[in-house]
């Protein structure tokens, strides 16, 4: 049987809806038993959510001290560890995926298979290069442990009907003291997450400094979106770098994405094409990003942004 361990993200308790979106990819597998490995502290409330993901047969509750915050330098070994059994190991593409899952290959001693958008059997799959412009097959060596980051805006989160059961366990791996968690400085603070929310509103050079961009936070705040920028927003310094959105920033598939003075470089629309509504917003008739916009409206962005707050505020008296 092909048996696949899923790393579950979550954060401040909440389970991430990147781990429902990876079970979805584990079920086409043939034949798959699905297991999602929560590490947490113990008597975490993440393993009961992870538990209610349909299709999941079991979760591991990993539970330890050390996983109080999510640090990929002591959780890789754990996932090692709890991993032996399985053929395949998958955790999202996300800033957590990417930031454990090479550790978690090497430490298995094989190499991850990064960005699969779809699965075509237990060894072949397919994945995006060249910003997404061409698509690869990847064929793994039969046999081998396969880790893979999984393109969480290819997928659809499963449904929230199972009732998994949950067995604590207690990893023995040798956990490293090399690197120890000091702060988190989390970019988008309560905003909802960039790469699972539905509604994201971004902004771009068009903002001109980091005091104009709170327009966007504004916005967003309003219709309950995540906060994004172009690179160069991000390289101007008007967000942090973990808000860019794009080839080489974050892939993402909301029901809404709303861009804002962006002009629409292709290193920008590779990060939105899975979008399922665009509005744009410039000022310049021609700007390509109104190529790909379903909805586009041409004007100064300080004048619209808050004609549309305006909007929005009349329509819930
Ligand atoms: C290898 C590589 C990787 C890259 N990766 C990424 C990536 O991941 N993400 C990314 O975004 N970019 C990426 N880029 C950069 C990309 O090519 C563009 O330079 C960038 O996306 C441009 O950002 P922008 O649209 O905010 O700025 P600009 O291209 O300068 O566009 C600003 C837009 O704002 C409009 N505007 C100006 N003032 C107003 C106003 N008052 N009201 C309304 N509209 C206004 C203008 O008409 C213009 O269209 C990458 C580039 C390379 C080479």
């Amino acid at each position: 049987m092909t048996q696949v361990l899923v790393i579950a993200e979550h954060a401040h308790g909440k389970l991430n809806a990147a781990t429902a979106k990876c079970v979805t990819a584990a079920s086409s597998l043939a034949g798959a038993e699905i297991v999602v490995a929560v590490f947490a502290v113990p008597g975490s409330p993440v393993a009961a959510q992870a538990a209610q993901i349909a299709g999941v047969a079991r979760v591991l509750e990993v539970a330890h001290a050390a996983n109080e915050h999510a640090l990929a330098a002591t959780i890789a070994p754990q996932v090692a560890e709890v991993a032996a059994p399985f053929s395949h190991v998958f955790g999202p593409s996300t800033t957590f995926g990417k930031d454990l899952m090479p550790r978690v290959a090497a430490l298995l001693d094989t190499a991850q298979i990064s960005d699969v958008m779809s699965i075509e059997s237990a060894t072949r799959f397919r994945r995006p290069i060249y910003a997404g412009n061409a698509i690869t097959t990847v064929e793994a060596a039969a046999g081998a442990k396969i880790v893979a980051t999984i393109r969480i805006a290819s997928f659809e989160a499963a449904a929230g009907a199972g009732t998994a059961k949950i067995e604590v366990i207690s990893p023995q791996a040798a956990l490293p003291t090399h690197t120890k968690f000091v702060e988190l400085v989390a970019a988008g603070g309560d905003r909802p997450d960039l790469q699972s929310a539905s509604k994201v509103i971004s902004g771009g050079r068009a903002l001109a400094s980091a005091d104009a961009f709170k327009i966007i936070y504004g916005l967003a705040d309003k219709i309950g979106a995540a906060v994004g920028a172009s690179r160069a927003a991000v390289d101007a310094g008007y967000v942090p770098s973990d808000m860019q959105v794009g080839q080489t920033g974050k892939i993402i598939a909301p029901e809404l994405y709303i861009a804002i003075g962006i002009s629409g470089a292709i290193q920008h629309l590779t990060g939105i094409k899975d979008a399922r509504t665009i509005v744009a917003i410039n000022k310049d008739a021609e700007a390509p990003i109104f190529e790909v916009a379903d909805i586009g409206i041409v004007g100064d962005l300080f004048t619209i942004v808050p004609e549309l707050e305006k909007l929005i505020d009349a329509s819930r008296k």
